[in-house]
């Protein structure tokens, strides 16, 4: 007979660790039968997590570097942006994930399953879960992996965060240790939104990234090209090393991920809607969802209840049908925010902590004609539902 679980975790990543880090921390939820599934294949998928925080994080004694600056810039912008009460942290993916295996060996009553999930089958109480070689059940199944019918749509993506990046090595000291650079729109692919995005490791070694918010992609040649130039005629380095190489590309979209749920299997991370839509950031989120989800389930609730705000779904939708509709207008709009808004609102603003005021204060300077008549078709769109 198959073995049965309480909670089945389909995929150890960003949500799946997090979801298991946080049932393993609460009273209510640490004794039960967990099984965690994933083939862990993903030697090629080191990733950097990077995110902001006030002050000390959960997280700290993972983090690999934290910077207090961040710059923004632009042909005519040149902004270094002290973080105040900020500070932006990067923890490399595999030591997150290695943080929830070694946290949950301790515990006796969770299994892990190196395989990869092939389906799953909805009884009335409980879910049949097949793997490559073999079968369990579950009552409740959490899920990472994307419902293949949310690539079929045609409108679920409105946007592609798409980025390569290299970790390298100059010669010369030319980093600025304490400061990142956000977005720096002087060397970019015309009529898209692109920009580069460094993150320092020291004097010498820093993660550059040649990062698209766009429909259009690309061939990597495209991202090794800019990165090259970049490197040569913005940073002066003449000689240096790549220790590794980066990529992905994150849907950023306003989709409604609550339809790919079905009676006992809750899709979680980005397959549940988990990632900022306007940024593509979702290390941070996750870590509230996956706190408020396993709420929910302690005290009996939709696991939904309270994970997503409708008002900040709708921002999110404007700003990417804007940025979809005259793709070259991101660095017009994101150096409008970067320059005219305290930082610590934008941060607010995007972990969906600001009040009607502050909102109304940040969307004002933003407005322009496609603005209004997106933010009017989206606002017709809620009276439909
Ligand atoms: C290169 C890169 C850099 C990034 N940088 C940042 C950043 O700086 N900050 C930030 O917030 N976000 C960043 N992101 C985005 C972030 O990585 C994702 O949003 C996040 O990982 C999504 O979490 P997830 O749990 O849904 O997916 P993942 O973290 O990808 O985890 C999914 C897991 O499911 C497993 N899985 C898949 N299919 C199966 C199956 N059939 N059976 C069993 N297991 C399965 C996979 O092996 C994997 O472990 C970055 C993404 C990339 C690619």
């Amino acid at each position: 007979m198959d073995s049965h679980y309480d909670i089945a975790i389909i995929g150890l990543g960003c949500a799946g660790s997090h979801v298991l880090l946080e049932l393993l921390s609460r009273t209510e939820t640490r004794d039960l039968n967990i099984v965690v599934l994933d083939d862990f294949s993903r030697e090629s998928m080191h990733k950097t997590w990077s995110y902001w925080e006030r002050g000390a994080g959960k997280w700290d004694t993972l983090v690999s570097n934290t910077w207090q600056y961040a710059y923004f810039k632009n042909t005519d912008v040149d902004k270094k942006i002290d973080l105040k009460g900020y500070t932006y942290k990067s923890i490399d993916s595999p030591d997150f994930i290695n943080h929830a295996l070694e946290k949950a060996t301790a515990f006796e009553n969770v299994t892990f399953i190196k395989k990869p999930v092939l389906n799953c089958t909805v009884h009335d109480t409980f879910v049949t879960i097949n793997y490559a070689l073999g079968s369990c059940t579950a009552s409740l199944v959490l899920d990472s992996r994307i419902d293949p019918d949310f690539f079929k749509k045609e409108d679920s993506i409105t946007l592609d965060q798409h980025f390569k990046g290299w970790v390298i090595q100059s010669e010369q000291p030319v980093f600025e240790t304490n400061a990142i650079v956000m977005m720096d729109y002087r060397l970019r692919d015309p009529g898209t939104t692109s920009f580069m995005y460094v993150l320092p490791h020291n004097a010498h070694t820093a993660l550059v990234e040649f990062t698209y918010f766009s429909k259009k992609q690309v061939a990597d040649s495209v991202y090794d090209d800019y990165m090259n130039q970049y490197i040569k005629d913005y940073l002066s380095i003449d000689s240096f090393k790549i220790l590794h190489t980066e990529q992905g590309s994150i849907p950023m979209t306003a989709h409604d991920f609550a339809i790919y749920n079905k009676p006992l299997i809750h899709k979680i991370g980005t397959a549940g809607g988990w990632v900022k839509p306007s940024t593509g950031y979702s290390f941070k989120s996750s870590e509230s969802k996956a706190a408020q989800l396993v709420s929910n389930y302690i005290a009996g609730r939709n696991l939904n209840q309270n994970l997503f705000s409708k008002k900040f779904r709708f921002y999110d939708a404007i700003m990417l049908d804007v940025l979809a509709e005259d793709n070259e207008r991101g660095a017009a709009v994101f150096q409008n925010l970067y320059t005219k808004q305290p930082i610590e609102n934008i941060f607010a603003f995007l972990d969906e902590e600001t009040s009607f005021k502050q909102e109304i204060a940040i969307m004002l300077p933003l407005t322009s004609w496609p603005f209004i008549k997106f933010f009017f078709k989206r606002f017709s769109q809620l009276f439909k539902k």
